[in-house]
């Protein structure tokens, strides 16, 4: 699944490719895929429009556009964007055709079937649903802040990082890299982490993403870039899927457990459970 470096490279793939193109048509194979307006709506509201440029907020892909129109898309577990220069014959699993002006397509696939585009107003997209509950990006965030939401709550400190209203970004790859490189058990209780743990772990989970995205991303089992190009990050991590093999710091074996219903991967000597 996709995680802030790898939406951050899709993003920058897709502004390479799209900005500036002037949507003539917009074609839905699949009308879950779009979310809170009818295919037809989006697509009256976004033909003739320029791209102005693409972004995201956290694992939010933003395409701006230059009328008063925002189409926000979120990759779920395997959405993939395909840019062709000329037209292309849509897949089983190609759920939404872009169609510019000078011939050019994008195509959003997706295999498993969970990933969206919505349509928002340019001049609120920030204040309402789904953008306005998010957090702040690790980089962005003030410690005391996030440590003051961690003290609030007995839930494991796992999942309290992949609540994207508490910070923006972490998924369960870098998470699982975060906890092991700072020695915290994955179940320590929220109101258990010290303000230097909570400032650590911004600190941290910045220098990993950003590293991860200069690489273009982790790919793991399904997710890669625009056109399938493959994110080399993967060959650095040192926790993630790596049950079984010995941790590069004890050499203990790594073992693979489940909090909160997400595969987690810990060393029991580095990463000593909280007593609760
Ligand atoms: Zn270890």
């Amino acid at each position: 699944m996709p995680e802030l470096p790898e939406v951050r490279t899709v993003s920058r793939a897709l502004n390479e490719a799209v900005k500036d193109r002037v949507i003539s048509n917009v074609k839905v194979f699949r009308e879950k895929t779009i979310v809170g307006t009818s295919p037809k709506k989006l697509i009256l509201a976004v033909g003739d429009a320029k791209i102005e440029r693409v972004t995201n907020i956290g694992k939010w892909i933003v395409y701006l556009l230059d009328n008063d129109k925002v189409l926000l898309s979120h990759l779920r577990m395997t959405g993939k964007y395909y840019y062709y220069k000329d037209k292309q014959k849509p897949t089983k699993h190609t759920h939404v055709v872009f169609d510019f002006k000078d011939g050019s397509q994008l195509h959003f696939e997706d295999y498993r079937g969970f990933g969206t585009l919505e349509l928002k107003d340019k001049k609120d997209y920030l204040d309402v649903k789904p953008l306005s509950k998010l957090a702040e990006e690790p980089q962005n965030m003030n410690y005391i802040h996030f440590w003051d939401k961690l003290q609030k709550s007995r839930r494991a400190i796992k999942t309290l990082i992949l609540d994207q209203t508490i910070v923006l970004g972490f998924g369960n790859i870098y998470v699982d890299e975060t906890l092991w490189e700072l020695r915290i058990h994955p179940e320590t209780p929220g109101n258990q982490i010290s303000q230097k743990q909570a400032k650590d772990i911004l600190k941290f989970g910045t220098y990993i993403m950003d590293w991860s995205t200069s690489l273009g991303g982790s790919t793991v089992s399904t997710y890669s870039s625009i056109n399938n190009i493959e994110g080399s990050f993967s060959q650095y991590l040192k926790i993630f899927r790596k049950d079984g093999k010995p941790c590069p710091r004890c050499k203990s074996t790594i073992v693979k457990t489940k909090v909160n219903g997400r595969g987690t991967h810990t060393c029991p000597e580095c990463q000593v459970k909280f007593p609760i």
